[in-house]
């Protein structure tokens, strides 16, 4: 890449760097471009979850079987544990809905400010960047704005994918899985 990129020089880098990421094969679930793919279409932490939707399942309805003989508490919490699995599979895949086509859509301000905004809140507990989506719009090209999504997405999406579980059952608990 040469030193000083200014321009268009540095409109098409982005551009291409975009391209030639999203060239490679995608898993099928996240569509993240920089997880290798692992089994069946799928990188590793999505198959982990696809193993686990099937353990639990199994276990689940193995107990339900023989349900005289195992407390309802533990039933419960067999039954939850399949309920977070299927919801895991589902946060996965509209992870690939909400980041899969960066290098094609249009990215606006507002969705860097979100974007921003989100990581703000993780590292700091309050949003410094509330009411930047002109300053965004006004400062960068839409191939420097998708390159930002995607690198600032990146963070994000490691955030989401290590509380999988937790975000899962979080959302369970409090009913919002009905509802997607
Ligand atoms: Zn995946």
């Amino acid at each position: 890449m040469p030193k000083d990129l200014t321009g268009s020089s540095c409109q098409d880098y982005a551009a291409q760097f975009l391209k030639s990421l999203f060239q490679r094969p995608r898993c099928d679930w996240c569509q993240h471009v920089e997880q290798p793919l692992y089994r069946r279409g799928l990188c590793r932490h999505c198959y982990r979850i696809s193993r686990q939707i099937v353990r639990s399942e199994a276990v689940r309805k193995q107990s339900h079987q023989v349900r005289g003989s195992i407390p309802t508490s533990h039933l419960l919490a067999l039954d939850l544990s399949a309920k977070t699995a299927r919801r895991m599979a589902v946060l996965a895949k509209s992870e690939g809905q909400a980041y899969g086509d960066i290098h094609v859509r249009s990215v606006g301000g507002l969705a860097l400010e979100r974007q921003f905004s989100r990581l703000s809140r993780c590292f700091v507990g309050r949003d410094l960047f509330d009411g930047d989506a002109t300053l965004f719009d006004w400062s960068f090209t839409l191939n420097q704005k998708r390159l930002l999504d995607y690198l600032v997405s990146s963070l994000n999406r490691e955030f989401a994918r290590r509380h999988r579980q937790g975000i899962a059952a979080a959302q369970i608990t409090h009913g919002s899985a009905s509802r997607s």
